[in-house]
């Protein structure tokens, strides 16, 4: 492998889960529903680098690192460690494999089996891949558990007897006992107190110098991925949308997804907090189910609108999010009005009713002041809704305010910071503004 080779190349992964897939659910005639937990991922590892995978929790990527070391068999996607394809591999060479990454699992307390002895735990893999003679592996044991901070002499212990920091310094060993090059650290800080957090992140710095590794670190924390990483990249609902190196990642994030992650890093300082902060809206959807185009269209504060469309930013994401509840349906007609005074059933309100339903959910739905012309597009919605006609209602708004980020799905790029949005792709009918983000 040349220097500028990768050690890890990460080509279009994808894991679906699958539902309704039972034998049952065949001869019902139910079809299976993929999961998309990770959906076309790539992504490059260079030898003694920290890539860091960051995003909101259930994004996929804890599902990424596990696939990509074949603890779980990918959907498709190709994954190459040292160039050969990791799903290609069997016999010696995938034994190799297995031996050269290893993983740090999130959680120092079910992940080490509380009946084994701590140098049981950390010789297992060593036994398992019959390593050296009994003196040697047990040498190597005390050896392990020295150089992450442990003493040897508490090679008898169980799991139960250590801290959580101690625990996972014990899952560290273990990863390290066959001497591997590249290890996934799956939010290896984040069930420990904030005290200790500090300390395992230093360990694991050391360890990185002293056994020539290369990690891929999985967390949804920022300050740890910023303390750690070289590179960053960021993930949201399966998908990679911004990969750079981490202090242009910091200073200067392109993505809106990533810049809204960093403005809810909390400030020490009064100055930060009390400055405008950009905020997500709405909850993450689902992976069962994603938005069509760009993924984060449903929550982006800045999703484009109509080229020839005048509305403010503002009031084009409080219309966006009316019409996708629309389309959900998400929208409880019965409820419309003190003590549910609308009475709505399959042929919709009372005419005379209309429009006191209509400027009732238009209060509840739509906290802007919409210019008369959009005032206009959304109350004839909304009366759409008063006769239970939600088509009608979805149809209407998606005529006159579709964006190109719902049509159109942002790849990402390939130069030296790679983001995937329409704000800097051909598509592009905006100037993106990082630097006055934040
Ligand atoms: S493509 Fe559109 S919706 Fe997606 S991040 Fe960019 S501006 Fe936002």
């Amino acid at each position: 492998m040349s220097a500028d080779e990768p050690l890890v190349r990460v080509d279009d992964l994808q894991k679906y889960f699958w539902e309704n897939d039972s034998l049952l659910d065949r001869l019902l005639g139910d079809e299976p529903v993929p999961v998309r937990a990770v959906d076309g991922v790539s992504f490059d590892i260079y030898e003694g680098e920290t890539l860091g995978l960051v995003g909101e929790s259930g994004c996929g990527k804890s599902t990424a690192g596990e696939t990509l070391l074949r603890l779980r068999e990918p959907t498709d996607g190709r994954v190459e460690f040292d160039g050969e394809n990791v799903y290609d591999l069997g016999g010696d060479r995938l034994d190799a494999f297995r031996n050269a990454a290893q993983i740090v699992f999130q959680d120092p307390f079910s992940s080490l089996d509380p009946r084994m002895t701590v140098g049981d735990i950390v010789r297992q893999p060593l036994d398992i891949h019959d390593v050296g003679t009994d003196a040697e592996r047990r040498e190597g044991v005390r050896d392990l558990l020295e150089r992450v901070g442990l003493s040897a002499d508490q090679l008898d212990r169980y799991p139960h007897e250590f801290s959580g920091g101690q625990r996972q310094r014990i899952g560290i060993a273990r990863a390290l006992a066959l001497e591997p090059d590249f290890v996934v650290l799956d939010e290896p800080t984040s069930a420990l107190d904030v005290s200790v957090q500090a300390q395992v992140l230093n360990l694991l710095d050391d360890l990185q110098d002293e056994f020539d590794l290369t990690y891929l670190l999985i967390s949804h924390d920022l300050s740890v991925i910023r303390h750690v990483c070289d590179r960053v990249a960021v993930m949201y609902l399966g998908e990679i949308v911004e990969i750079g190196p981490v202090e242009e990642l910091f200073e200067a994030p392109k993505h809106p997804y990533t810049r809204a992650l960093l403005e809810s890093i909390p400030r020490a300082s009064t100055d930060e907090r009390e400055r405008d902060r950009e905020t997500l809206a709405g909850d993450v959807p689902s992976p069962r189910d994603p938005p069509s185009g760009c993924r984060f269209r449903t929550r982006c504060p800045l999703v484009i609108p109509p080229a020839d469309l005048e509305i403010d930013q503002d009031v084009y994401r409080v219309l966006m999010t009316l019409r996708e509840r629309i389309e959900r349906r998400d929208i409880s007609l019965e409820s419309v009005g003190e003590g549910n005074r609308f009475e709505t059933d399959d042929g919709g309100v009372p005419d005379d009713e209309v429009p006191a339903f209509v400027a009732t959910l238009k209060a509840r739905l739509v906290d802007v002041d919409l210019p008369p012309r959009h005032d206009a597009v959304v109350e004839d919605a909304l009366a759409d809704l008063a006769a239970a006609d939600w088509e009608a209602a979805a149809e209407r708004l998606q005529a006159k305010y579709e964006s190109v980020c719902e049509r159109s799905h942002p790849g990402l790029g390939d130069d030296g910071h790679p983001v995937a949005c329409h704000c800097y792709g051909e598509a592009s009918e905006r100037t993106p503004e990082p630097a006055t983000w934040r």
